[in-house]
């Protein structure tokens, strides 16, 4: 049976498992993150289709199986695409990493082409499309996810002229002028306008894709709404924008353009924080912490993340303030990228030599000032550590959304806490009663961690009950609902035919 639903993604959603010399395909232990969120897309549907990529050396080509099931999802299939072991380093570590990611990030000066193999790249898109088009019913909906399948729409539109396509990104997107750096900037803007509908985080988002398009393609605006009709700030902070472009026409066809932050998944949440093992990891943290401050910090080794800045602002805090030391406890997960991703080694070891510093210059016998883990902690702990800390102290200097601030919040489920957050990041246009910080300006790194620490519990209750509220209401399943029912309205819809409509 062909599928009404094909959904794209790069990560498979399965684990596999070996029993009895036998691979088992299971769904993933956790709850948390996007991809039980997308599975959940497949609920309403009688056949669906994943399609992800799978490496595999020449010894398992024989035996590989394109399509599995998982056990326990019978609703749809997991079509896998092989990849051998060069391929997922020029497209995954090299072409995504070197050049596309700097540019999503706004990091011109790390970004370099050289390095890409291009042909690679489009053909691995272009398998993806035919997979898709081979799994879709005619009137299925197909949706692509993601900068690293940027050209699919394109192949699929040449097989498929009335297939329904949706794209979301999950990462930033760049003014237009950092887009435009991009050498293969018109294939994948042609390919995006191939869709029905483009989804984003934040309008200024959207809104620099729209730039985008309109400086390399005859597009016309057809509809703008202004922005404060929804939960998003509309003015006066950094990634703020008062008004969006709803939809475009290009080639007679009309584009839809979508910008809603994806949110977090409180229940997980609060489920976890009724667990015995949570409640006994958050009395061990503070027991350990004693009466010091904690201040918690999770993420990854990337240099868009703001780990120098935030180190070095530590640093500076622990120089101003003497009075703080053995008072505060820095607790910093920064997760180690996968091997052969070089462009993560300065910044690694950037981190690694700030903390050996930092440690060194102010620790004491009894008292660490930071704690780094650079293995990524469980779920279940992160959320006791977010429990249990004083602070949240997220900074990246730019990030498509930061689930961690959210997580953060709901795991204070409004009483108390204070987050730091950075205004470049796309959760700082739902959040902006969170102390708002600019990780490229040293003053105001300085005063948001001193304004975070002397915080009162009344004001502490004040700012994070509204961002709870906020959190909770716009949670991952208020995302895939109000997606879902777009997707339900959706069709292959031309200027002429909208305009009939409205006569
Ligand atoms: N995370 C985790 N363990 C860690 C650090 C992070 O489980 O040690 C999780 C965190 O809970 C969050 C995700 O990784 O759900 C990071 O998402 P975010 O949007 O903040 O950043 P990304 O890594 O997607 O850029």
């Amino acid at each position: 049976m062909k599928s009404s639903l094909v959904i794209l993604y790069h990560r498979e959603p399965h684990d596999e498992i070996v029993k009895d010399g036998k691979i088992h395909y299971v769904p993933k232990k956790s709850p948390n993150g996007i991809v039980p969120t997308l599975k959940s897309f497949f609920a309403d549907v009688n056949q669906g289709t994943w399609i992800a990529w799978k490496e595999i050396d020449k010894e398992q080509e024989a035996s590989f199986e394109p399509t599995v099931t998982i056990e326990g999802e019978a609703n749809y299939n997991v079509r896998r695409i092989p990849l051998n072991n060069q391929q997922v380093k020029d497209f995954y570590h090299i072409t995504s990493k070197e050049a596309f990611w700097p540019i999503l990030h706004s990091f011109p000066d790390h970004f370099t082409s050289e390095t890409t193999d291009w042909e690679n790249f489009k053909e691995i898109n272009r398998l993806f499309a035919e997979a898709a088009c081979e799994e879709a019913a005619e009137d299925a909906l197909i949706w692509v996810h993601d900068y690293n399948l940027w050209l699919v729409p394109h192949y699929i539109r040449e097989k498929k002229p009335n297939a329904r396509i949706a794209f979301f990104h999950h990462t930033p997107f760049p003014s237009v002028d950092v887009f435009n750096i991009l050498p293969w900037r018109d294939s994948i803007v042609e390919s995006l306008l191939c869709c029905d509908i483009v989804g984003f985080h934040i309008p200024r988002y959207s809104e620099n894709f729209v730039n985008v398009a309109r400086s390399l393609k005859p597009v016309e605006i057809v509809k703008r709404e202004p922005v404060s009709n929804g939960h998003m700030t509309p003015v006066g902070i950094a990634l703020a924008e008062p008004v969006v472009t709803t939809q475009l026409s290009y080639k007679g066809q009309i584009v839809n353009i979508d910008a809603f932050p994806v949110g977090t998944n409180p229940q997980h949440i609060f489920n976890t924080l009724e667990k015995t093992k949570t409640k006994n990891k958050i009395f061990q943290i503070k027991d350990e912490s004693k009466d010091k401050k904690i201040i918690i910090a999770a993420g990854r080794v990337d240099y868009v993340k703001g780990n120098q800045e935030k180190l070095e602002a530590y640093e500076r805090l622990l120089e101003r303030r003497p009075d703080l030391h053995g008072k505060v406890s820095f607790i910093m997960t920064c997760v180690q990228p996968a091997a052969g991703m070089r462009i993560y080694k300065t910044a690694q070891s950037t981190i690694e030599q700030l903390v050996g510093k930092i440690n060194g210059r102010f620790g004491k016998f009894d008292w660490m000032p930071i704690r780094l883990f650079t293995q990524p902690i469980p779920l279940e702990d992160l959320i006791a550590y977010y429990h249990a800390a004083d602070i949240c102290w997220t900074a990246p200097l730019r990030d498509g959304l930061n689930l961690v601030a959210k997580e953060y919040v709901v795991a204070h489920q409004g009483k108390d806490g204070v987050l730091v957050l950075s205004e470049f990041v796309g959760a700082a246009v739902e959040l902006p009663e969170a102390v708002l910080t600019n990780p490229y300006s040293i003053t105001r790194m300085d005063s948001a961690i001193e304004e975070a620490l002397a915080m009162s519990p009344e004001e502490q209750a004040q700012r994070m009950g509204k961002m709870y509220e906020t959190v909770t209401k716009y949670d991952v399943k208020y995302w895939a609902d109000r997606l879902l029912e777009q997707f339900k309205n959706l069709k292959r819809e031309t200027v002429a035919t909208q305009e009939k409509a409205s006569v």
